[in-house]
C-alpha cells in the first residue's frame, strides 16, 4: 500500500515521464524536419514494410517514424485509427484538451467536411462542430443538401482543441494533419468540402485567400475539394450565406448520378 507521499510522488513521475517524452517527439520532428536522417537501427524492415502498405501521397515520408505516425498508415478502419492515435501527446496541444476529437459520421460518406479545428463545445463533447457554427453547419446538411449529419463525415485538420479557439500552429498541424490524410484515405469521400481560410489554405497547401479560392473545384489527391466559407465566418457575415449556398449546389450537382 503506497502512502500518500509516495502515490503523489508516483503521479508526478508519470506526468514528468509523458513530458519527457512529448519534448522528445518535438524534438524528433524538428530534426527531421531540418533534414537530419540518421534512423534507428532495425528501420529498414519495419519502415520498408510500412511504406510498402502506403505506397501513394496519402502516405507520410520518412519523418512519420520519428513522429509515432508510422502505425497511423497501417491502420485498416476508423476504428483502428483512432485506436493507434490513442491518448495522443504528439503535440503541445495534449494537456489543454477535455477530449480528443476524432470526427463523426458515415466512414463510407460520400462527403466529407473539413474543418480547423474543435472549439470549447466539441471539446468538452468529443464531437466536431456541435457549436453555434455546428449548427449552422447542420443547417447546410440538412435542409440544405438533404442529408443527415449521421451520412456525411466530419472532421478537423487538428483534432484536440487549440488554447483560447487560436489558429493550430504548424507544428501542431505537422503532428495531427496525418490522421486527417488517413481518415480521407479510409473514407474515400467523392467530395470534400473545406471549411474556412485554415482548413482550405492547409489541405491545398496554398496561401491564396479564400475569398479567391472558393466556389471552384480544387483537387486533393485525387478527390474533389470544394472550399466555402466557415460556419462560425457566416455566423459574423450572414451575407455571405448566399455564396456558400451557391458554393454548396455545386457540391449537390456533383453528387448526382451521371
Ligand atoms: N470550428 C471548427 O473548425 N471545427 C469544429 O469542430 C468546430 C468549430
Amino acid at each position: 500500500m503506497l502512502s500518500v507521499e509516495q502515490s503523489v510522488a508516483q503521479s508526478s513521475a508519470r506526468e514528468e515521464l509523458s513530458k519527457i517524452v512529448s519534448t522528445l517527439r518535438c524534438h524528433l520532428q524538428a530534426r527531421a524536419r531540418a533534414g537530419i536522417r540518421v534512423l534507428p537501427r532495425g528501420r529498414s524492415l519495419v519502415a520498408d514494410r510500412t511504406m510498402a502498405a502506403a505506397p501513394n501521397l496519402m502516405a507520410g515520408s520518412e519523418e512519420d517514424f520519428f513522429s509515432g505516425h508510422a502505425a497511423v498508415y497501417e491502420a485498416k478502419s476508423l476504428e483502428g485509427l483512432r485506436a493507434e492515435i490513442g491518448d495522443c501527446r504528439r503535440c503541445k496541444l495534449w494537456p489543454g484538451r477535455t477530449h480528443l476529437v476524432f470526427g463523426v459520421g458515415n466512414p463510407k460518406a460520400q462527403v466529407m467536411f473539413v474543418g480547423e479545428g474543435p472549439g470549447r463545445d466539441e471539446d468538452l463533447q468529443g464531437e466536431p462542430f456541435v457549436g453555434r457554427a455546428g449548427q449552422l453547419l447542420t443547417d447546410i446538411i440538412t435542409k440544405g443538401m438533404g442529408l443527415k449529419r449521421a451520412d456525411v463525415y466530419i472532421a478537423n485538420v487538428v483534432k484536440c482543441r487549440p488554447p483560447e479557439n487560436r489558429n493550430p500552429e504548424p507544428d501542431e498541424v505537422e503532428s495531427c494533419e496525418p490522421f486527417l490524410k488517413k481518415q480521407i484515405d479510409l473514407i474515400k469521400p467523392k467530395i470534400i468540402v473545406a471549411l474556412g481560410k485554415f482548413a482550405v489554405q492547409c489541405l491545398l497547401q496554398s496561401k491564396q485567400p479564400i475569398s479567391r479560392l472558393r466556389g471552384t473545384w480544387h483537387d486533393y489527391h485525387g478527390v474533389k475539394l470544394m472550399p466555402t466559407f466557415h460556419p462560425a465566418y457566416l455566423l459574423r457575415n450572414p451575407g455571405d450565406k448566399k455564396l456558400v449556398w451557391e458554393d454548396i449546389k455545386k457540391v449537390i450537382q456533383e453528387l448526382k448520378p451521371a
